[in-house]
């Protein structure tokens, strides 16, 4: 791992969360869909906003989003070397999903920049093995 690349706490899943942590460790981005009106829901839930439902499956989310928002996160006590772009994306499929966007600069990050999806190996504080998380890139294609 390069030096710039900065270690992360492994998630905890809390049970709700469980099925979207399977997914990434299998690097399939997956959305919480509620099986009594189609309704999908992030961040997961036990109940469906929408009908009250209590039954749910997964969805896989294509990976293309656009920015919706962001900040620039500087570590509190360790500064990192790059400082992370923290973006919140209007997924395709109408969600929204709070990530890091990467491959880009804070000059080139705008509202309604296209992503994508692309997974990213960082080391972990708390685990011998690397983690995987979801990451975003723009898409290169303009927008
Ligand atoms: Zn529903």
């Amino acid at each position: 791992m390069a030096d710039s690349t900065p270690s992360v706490i492994a998630p905890t899943p809390d049970g709700v969360d469980q099925f979207f942590w399977d997914g990434v460790a299998q690097k399939r981005f997956l959305l919480q869909k509620c099986t009594a009106c189609g309704a999908l829901r992030q961040p997961p839930a036990p109940m469906c906003a929408e009908c009250n439902a209590l039954e749910w499956d997964t969805q896989e989310a294509s990976g293309r989003a656009t920015v919706y928002s962001w900040l620039v996160s500087h570590h509190p006590t360790e500064p990192d070397a790059a400082p992370r772009i923290i973006v919140v994306l209007d997924l395709e499929e109408g969600v929204r999903f709070v990530a890091n966007l990467v491959e880009c600069t804070l000059d080139d990050v705008r509202f309604g920049l296209p992503v994508e999806l692309t997974w990213v190996e960082f080391p972990s504080m708390n685990r011998e093995a690397p983690q995987i998380l979801p990451q975003f890139r723009p898409t290169g294609d303009g927008g």
